[in-house]
């Protein structure tokens, strides 16, 4: 096994009545990089709070290597977390911030002095190592605090929202140079966010979390072409949810459409079974096609996206449906609101949800 696996086996974290974290299982792989992502308040923090020691646990056991860690104070862990507030001391600048730890460790001056340059080079910070806290950029700040993170040669590093208080165009900067350092160490990263943009763009592993359950765990790619659940098909976005009653020739929603299936979904007691589609995988058009519903629905609204056109239309029976379509195949025959417009997919393209689960909150 690769150093650096963390596995948490029936993780719960209560606080007083009320339960952040409700019984999770999980394995994160040693060396690779893992989002937790989910909306606010879906009990991720308190979930890298307990593999830190920041945080006690309720109920279960969290493994670092193998080693039970459950009870162990976070410096004896082997993890390091990086604040969401950076958290750097004001009154030290960048070279004492990175060093502090091993001060406090007795490290010689010289010897702490030398490994914390080299944690600033690796941040690509070296030439402001006098630099007080108060002279850099929140950018800049964040990386100092990264490389005071990273310099106890930790075998996980947890990182809650890292992210979220710099401008779009530094987060996308700063999302890249994560990925390097990352790749670079070999270290595991565990990070929290709530954007699944920045989840796919760095993860491995992306495990989508709602109301203290995990929902699904995979590969970006996985969770995009195959949503588990209602809830994640519609946190992360690009999706439709199709929800009907199941009878033995698929999919009835609506007043009677029939939505034929190639595999069947599971239904709940009453039938009740849902599907998503991408909504790049619909086929619109004025002009009805081979695969397409036998009546056309309507154009509600069209929004320009720039590689994509976003066309949002409702059937006589009610189903609604966004569609994604391609700039050019939307110029080739321009689309208004109000007009009819047909609609096809592939049957394969519909993907069975796990029931029980709902819709992601504000969607
Ligand atoms: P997230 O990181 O996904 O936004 P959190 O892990 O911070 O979510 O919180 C999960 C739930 O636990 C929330 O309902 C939050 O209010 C609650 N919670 C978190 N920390 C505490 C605490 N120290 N005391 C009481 N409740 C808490």
């Amino acid at each position: 096994m690769k150093k650096g696996s963390v596995e948490l086996v029936g993780v719960v974290k209560r606080y007083g009545e009320s339960t952040a974290v409700r019984n999770i299982d999980l394995h994160i792989e040693g060396g690779s990089y893992c989002c937790l992502l989910g909306p606010s308040g879906c009990g991720k923090s308190t979930t890298l709070r307990m593999i830190a020691g920041h945080e006690s646990v309720s109920e279960g056991d969290i493994l670092l290597n193998n080693r039970n860690v459950t009870t162990l104070p976070p410096r004896k862990r082997g993890t390091a977390l990086m604040f969401q507030n950076y958290a750097l001391f004001p009154h030290l600048n960048s070279l004492d911030n990175v060093a502090f730890s091993l001060k406090i460790a007795g490290v010689s001056r010289q010897e702490r002095h030398s490994r914390a340059l080299e944690m600033l080079k690796l941040v690509n910070m070296e030439s402001f190592f006098e630099a007080f806290p108060e002279q850099l950029s929140g950018g800049q700040q964040q990386r100092v605090a990264l490389a005071r993170a990273l310099i106890n040669q930790p075998e996980v590093i947890l990182l809650d929202e890292p992210l979220s208080a710099l401008d779009p165009f530094l987060r996308t900067r700063m999302r890249a140079e994560l990925k390097r350092i990352q790749q670079q160490l070999g270290i595991t990263f565990i990070h929290v966010t709530h954007s699944q943009e920045e989840a796919f763009a760095l993860a491995d592993q992306v495990v989508v979390m709602n109301n203290g359950y995990i929902e699904q765990v995979d590969k970006p790619i996985g969770i995009f072409s195959r949503p588990s659940t209602a809830f994640v098909a519609s946190f992360i976005g690009g999706h439709n949810i199709i929800e009907g009653t199941l009878t033995d020739s698929g999919l009835t929603t609506g007043d009677e459409r029939l939505i034929r299936l190639e595999s069947t979904p599971l239904g709940d007691t009453d039938n009740k079974a849902a599907v998503s589609l991408r909504c790049d995988r619909i086929q619109i058009s004025p002009q009805p096609f081979e695969s397409a519903q036998p009546d056309p629905m309507r154009v509600e609204s069209v929004e320009y996206q720039g590689s994509y056109v976003h066309l949002r239309g409702q059937f006589s029976d009610g189903l609604g449906l966004s569609v994604f379509q391609s700039d050019a195949d939307y110029l080739a025959a321009p689309l208004n609101a109000g007009d009819q417009a047909f609609v096809g997919w592939r049957h394969t393209d519909l993907n069975p949800l796990r029931p029980g689960s709902d819709i992601a909150p504000g969607l």
